[in-house]
């Protein structure tokens, strides 16, 4: 029988476990604090136990190792890319700026991706597994075990569909905001998401208070459909419905991500359909001038025409912004790192 993943289990599932080893239940409470707050990699580690507890836990469970095989960190502004292997030797990169309100990792969901989305390196090879709750989880902890720096913020924007793999999503955020773990404020987690919108109209019926990020990309569906292949799935109005639906069961502002790509979805005409479709809505549209992928053929709009593209839609009335680019000079776009890793072992 394989040993259960022990930090994946919620703390109500770990007493279950714990009464069943015949253990009184707040040595449960002990091995939830020992996992996720004080982030042991070990039953060893937890020596408020007793050597026979320790034992009967590791006959049981496992702490699934994460490892840290890779690192660049940025000298303009301290970002640090991490790439991490699982225990089953899958490859995750994870990442940590640093801003003046505080410490946030953007962590991937999944190995992989398979949502191909044109412009995005994570989704080259497509998608291997999902990640588990702790996998998830563990990202965090590892970062803040070796920088020594706490994590106040965590955005789910990494490698992955986080809506694809919604059960341990959920289950994730729980125990990342759980008083007994970490303890994030929900407000300062946010999961981004291409736009699978029956996932996204359940998570707005979670009662959670996280922030949602609409991958957008294209303000019509033909401008979409050309960039995302989901977009097929769920037509833009499907899409732009879920959004609103999502602000008026939680009353958090939905963010719209723009990955701005030269010639593609940066004319005038862009502009004139953005504004439209952004009235529909109460979010706030965050411009990201695409990061080229080597293995495509996208380019970035001069830093003037982003600017002219931003003002035009701020004079439209549309709240926008450009966001600031962090580790500009470790390995530009998101999921490359991971690429770059992946092939290097390949050509071993
Ligand atoms: N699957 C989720 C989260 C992953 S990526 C989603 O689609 O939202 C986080 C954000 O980075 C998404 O908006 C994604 O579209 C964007 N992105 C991916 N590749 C990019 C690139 N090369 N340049 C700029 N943004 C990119």
């Amino acid at each position: 029988m394989s040993k259960i993943d022990i930090a994946s289990l919620t703390k109500e599932e770990l007493k279950k476990e714990i009464l069943e080893l015949g253990e009184k239940s707040f040595r449960a409470d002990q091995v939830y604090a020992w996992l996720h707050e004080r982030l042991v990699d070990s039953f060893a580690e937890m020596t408020n136990l007793s050597k026979e507890l320790r034992e009967k836990l590791e006959a049981k469970f496992v702490i699934a190792p994460m490892e840290e095989v890779g690192r660049q960190i940025s000298q303009k502004d301290g970002t640090q890319k991490f790439i991490f292997k699982l225990a089953d030797g899958n490859i995750i990169e994870s990442v940590l700026m640093i801003y003046d309100y505080g410490n946030s990792v953007c962590i991937s969901s999944q190995a992989g991706c398979r949502m191909g989305c044109s412009f995005c390196a994570s989704t080259i090879g497509g998608l291997n597994r999902s990640l588990k709750p702790s996998e998830m989880l563990r990202q965090i902890y590892k970062i803040q075990k070796i920088t020594n720096k706490r994590v106040s913020n965590v955005v789910v924007m990494g490698t992955g569909e986080p809506l694809d793999n919604y059960d341990n999503l959920v289950r994730f955020i729980h125990m990342l905001t759980d008083e007994d773990g970490l303890n994030i404020s929900g407000r300062n987690v946010t999961v981004s998401t291409c736009g699978l919108v029956p996932e996204m109209k359940k998570l707005a019926r979670e009662n959670l208070t996280i922030t949602l990020a609409l991958s957008l990309h294209g303000a019509t569906q033909e401008k979409r459909q050309e960039l995302m292949p989901i977009a097929r799935k769920y037509e833009i109005h499907e899409v732009i419905d879920a959004c609103n639906y999502y602000f008026e069961k939680t009353k958090r502002r939905v963010t719209f991500e723009y990955a701005l790509v030269k010639d593609v979805n940066d004319t005038p005409e862009d502009i004139r359909e953005l504004t439209k479709i952004l009235k529909k809505t109460k979010g706030h549209l965050n411009i990201i001038p695409v990061n080229p992928v080597k293995e495509r053929n996208f380019e970035r709009p001069e830093p003037k025409n982003a600017l002219s593209f931003k003002n035009k839609l701020e004079k439209n009335g549309i709240n926008v912004t450009i966001r600031r680019e962090r580790g500009t000079d470790i390995d530009g776009a998101c999921g490359q790192l991971r690429r770059r890793y992946i092939e290097s072992i390949e050509e071993e």
